[in-house]
């Protein structure tokens, strides 16, 4: 019988995900389909606990149900740490994952990038931004955590200290904080559709040595990196972590690695054609 994966969230019609997992379905030749299902946050315990119910293989999270789902499944110790998950596997009981971290991770090894003794400037301390501080802290970095809400930067930053070094800021710092650092993460949602001309960061701020990676990938080519191919930085679109998060949901449903390159031609097509 067909193995049903799919979505939840709310707004969810723009969701990639099925696009891009149904590709790999195919590609493997997997008997599986995996759809978009609007929830709203009243509706998660039951959209949940029905999944399971209808024999379900699994389900990815989205916006905003990602962190009161952490209170529905047995979750993964990193994904209590991050306060949220992103993937729900069924096999065998309800556990949770958060895959949103080691997708970017995932996203800087394939252009040849380790996190390992670098200086990275967070911009963000909301979900995305709190993976990715406890996966890179994890990975020896160390972390400058800037946000709007600067309450909400040192107070991420005192978790990841748990683990790593880190430190919290408003966005006042910025400038400064750019001329240190090796990488800068975008992980606000700062230039993406509608306002696709918003940016925190122009190219007259950055420098040549910086590697650019922007979390927004609606659109691809977003001004922050515009910015920065300006001021001849290596840059990183969003699709790569989209893509690399996927397939680490899709490993921890089906054991087998996913076909990167057919997931990734499947988003960039339908981003961009
Ligand atoms: P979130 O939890 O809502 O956090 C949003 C963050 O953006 C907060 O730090 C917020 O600051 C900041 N922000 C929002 N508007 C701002 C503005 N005008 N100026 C300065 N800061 C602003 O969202 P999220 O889940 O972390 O997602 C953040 C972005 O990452 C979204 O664009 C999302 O699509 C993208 N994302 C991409 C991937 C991928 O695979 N590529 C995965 C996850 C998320 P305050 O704390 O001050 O409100």
């Amino acid at each position: 019988m067909k193995k049903i994966y799919g979505v939840i969230g709310d707004p969810i019609e723009h969701s990639l995900s099925p696009i891009m997992h149904n590709a790999s379905f195919q590609e493997l030749g997997i008997n599986a389909v995996y759809h978009a299902f609007q929830v709203e946050l009243e509706n998660i315990t039951s959209a949940i606990l029905g999944a399971k119910a209808l024999g379900f293989g699994g389900l990815n999270v989205t916006i905003p149900l990602k962190e009161k789902a952490l209170d529905l499944v047995d979750a993964s110790p990193l994904a209590k740490k991050i306060g949220a998950i992103n993937t729900i596997d069924f096999k065998d009981d309800i556990l949770g994952y958060n895959t949103d971290g080691i997708g970017a991770k995932r996203a800087l090894e394939k252009h040849g990038i380790d996190v390992v003794g670098k200086r990275v400037l967070i911009l963000g301390a909301g979900g995305a931004a709190r993976a990715i501080a406890f996966q890179f802290a994890k990975g020896g970095a160390t972390l400058f955590i800037a946000n709007r809400t600067e309450s909400r930067a040192i107070e991420l930053s005192k978790e990841v200290r748990t683990i790593g070094d880190a430190f919290g800021t408003g966005l006042e710092e910025l400038p400064l904080l750019i001329k240190k650092a090796d990488i800068l993460v975008n992980s606000t949602s700062v230039g993406m559709l509608p306002k696709t001309e918003e940016t925190l960061v122009k190219a007259d701020q950055m420098h040549s040595g910086l590697i650019v990676f922007d979390l927004v990938y609606n659109p691809i080519d977003t001004r922050l990196l515009r910015e920065a191919k300006k001021a001849g930085a290596v840059t990183i679109d969003g699709v790569d972590m989209l893509v690399h998060q996927g397939a680490e949901s899709f490993k921890i449903w089906t054991s087998k690695n996913a076909p990167i390159d057919v997931m990734e031609d499947a988003v960039r097509c339908a981003l961009r054609c």
